[in-house]
């Protein structure tokens, strides 16, 4: 297992900001966990680090940084409809999805292009084009990083929501999460209901879809949409879309006529947090190097030498106003460090 101490973390996440770890291990296999966390059981943290495209590094990080780097997918079941894919937490996300597609298995291919690696991928049920990946989890193995304990989670363990899972609550920072199984169709079912998947199929005039084509569309329309990290630091949203009860969402009508809302479960409104922090005025602004993507404004960006710290005071001074003008809480979906 490889160990760097006072290692720059400025390579290792997507907003490309500067830190510095006290020690960082490269995990590839779940004995280097244990080992690593012998060896410097004296460190009072620690964290464990994907690919870090929703993670945002405040500050240097003084403790133990598990950097993940188990690898290999297989398909380990079969029967007539489904197959079960097996696949180590270290892997990036996107290998799993051309593994699936190359299998012609149908599930994830809605997901494609999302930054990452796989072990973060229950952690906020990442989603994407009406796909979220507790649709098609089977379950996550994680051992316990301070007992040594293996445990399986199923599904429902995960207790998944919208961006959401137990891994972000009381089970925050408890478990390294070593792979997942992931159960996909063989029968060809794409999920085409998003919009602008809708209206690109029409515009290929598409007659028979495919899981790369689905693949390759969802690409091609994300590309448009989210900057290209190597070339404009950022982790994608970094506020989740806000939901509050209908009763609230009424109100803001009267005030806001043009708020938009969609309906959720339980007489509950999922509000576009985008839309919001345009109204407060944050869409394109910037503060030095930290900035609102002039696009769409759920992506705030490092325009080059921004420090973990500046963005995450825009972030705190967005927060700030839309809470002011909408009393809206803004909740964060990148992870703070
Ligand atoms: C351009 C761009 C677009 C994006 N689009 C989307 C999108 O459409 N949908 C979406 O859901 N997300 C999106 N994201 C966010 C991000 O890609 C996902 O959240 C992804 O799953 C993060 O993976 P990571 O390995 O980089 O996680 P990291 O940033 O390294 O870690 C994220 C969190 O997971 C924890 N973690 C990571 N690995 C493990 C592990 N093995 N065990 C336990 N905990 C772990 C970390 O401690 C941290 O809390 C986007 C990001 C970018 C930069």
């Amino acid at each position: 297992m490889r160990i760097e101490k006072n290692y720059s973390l400025k390579n290792y996440n997507t907003f490309n900001v500067e830190a510095r770890a006290e020690v960082v291990a490269f995990i590839e296999s779940v004995a280097d966990v244990f080992e690593a966390k012998k060896q410097f059981h004296n460190l009072n943290k620690h964290f464990v680090l994907g690919g870090g495209s929703n993670t945002l590094f405040k500050d240097n990080f003084e403790g133990l940084i598990f950097k993940n780097e188990m690898k290999g997918i297989k398909i380990t079941d079969s029967n007539q409809d489904y197959a079960w894919i097996e696949c180590s937490g270290g892997e990036e996300w996107q290998h799993l999805v051309d593994f699936t597609i190359s299998n012609n298995l149908a599930g994830i291919e809605n997901l494609s292009l999302i930054p990452g690696t796989v072990g973060a991928s229950p952690i906020q049920n990442i989603g994407a084009y009406g796909t979220e990946l507790k649709d098609c989890l089977d379950f996550t193995d994680a051992v316990d990083i301070t007992t040594g304990e293996y445990r399986r989670f199923s599904n429902k363990d995960c207790q998944f929501g919208y961006r959401d899972s137990v891994f972000k609550h009381e089970l925050k920072d408890k478990y390294f999460i070593t792979g997942v199984t992931v159960k996909l169709s063989k029968n060809k079912k794409y999920n085409t209901e998003y919009a602008d998947i809708k209206r690109k199929l029409q515009e290929l005039e598409v007659t028979e879809l495919s899981g790369k084509l689905m693949s390759d569309i969802v690409s091609e329309i994300r590309r448009t949409k989210f900057p290209d990290p190597s070339v404009l630091g950022n982790c994608g949203s970094f506020f989740k879309n806000s939901i509050i009860d209908v009763a609230f969402f009424n109100k803001l009508k009267l005030s806001f006529p043009d708020i938009p809302g969609y309906s959720d479960c339980d007489g509950l409104v999922k509000i576009p947090t985008g839309w919001l922090i345009e109204k407060a005025g944050w869409k394109g602004r910037r503060s030095g190097d930290a900035g609102v993507y002039e696009k769409h404004a759920l992506i705030l960006v490092n325009y080059g030498t921004a420090t973990g710290k500046e963005i995450y005071c825009l972030s705190e001074n967005i927060v700030h106003d839309v809470e002011d003008k909408f009393g809206i809480h803004l909740e964060k979906e990148a992870n703070i460090v």
